[in-house]
């Protein structure tokens, strides 16, 4: 259930948005999510097709990246993106930290409107 008010919030920030704007229209919204976030795209998605519809969203694409974490190897400093479920370097299999992006990520990139 944590996607529905999530979702919620965005097309609320939309619309708010296009109103400012004066916009007839929202063609297109570009979501970032990170790849750690527990949010769904799917039931992202999913909830967003159920909530514009009628609005001013309702014809709107909803594009969602999914924002990969960036890790680099404390050893020897290999930079990389996560893959799995690991934080063990690719390279020497040594610890990592997380550098630049958090993996957390859930925000509003672009909104196109007409
Ligand atoms: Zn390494």
């Amino acid at each position: 259930m944590h996607e529905y008010s999530i979702t919620k919030n965005i097309i609320d920030i939309c619309i708010e948005e296009a109103k400012k704007s004066e916009a007839k229209s929202i063609k297109e919204i570009t979501l970032v999510i990170g790849e750690l976030s527990p949010f769904s795209d799917e039931s992202v998605l999913v909830y967003f097709n159920l909530l514009s519809e009628g609005s001013i969203l309702e014809n709107a694409a909803l594009v969602i990246k999914k924002q990969p974490i960036e890790l680099q190897c404390k050893v020897c400093g290999q930079k990389f993106h996560k893959q799995g479920n690991t934080f063990e370097c690719i390279n020497c299999n040594g610890p990592c930290i997380a550098t630049g992006n958090s993996g957390n990520e859930f925000y509003i990139e672009s909104m196109e409107i007409e």
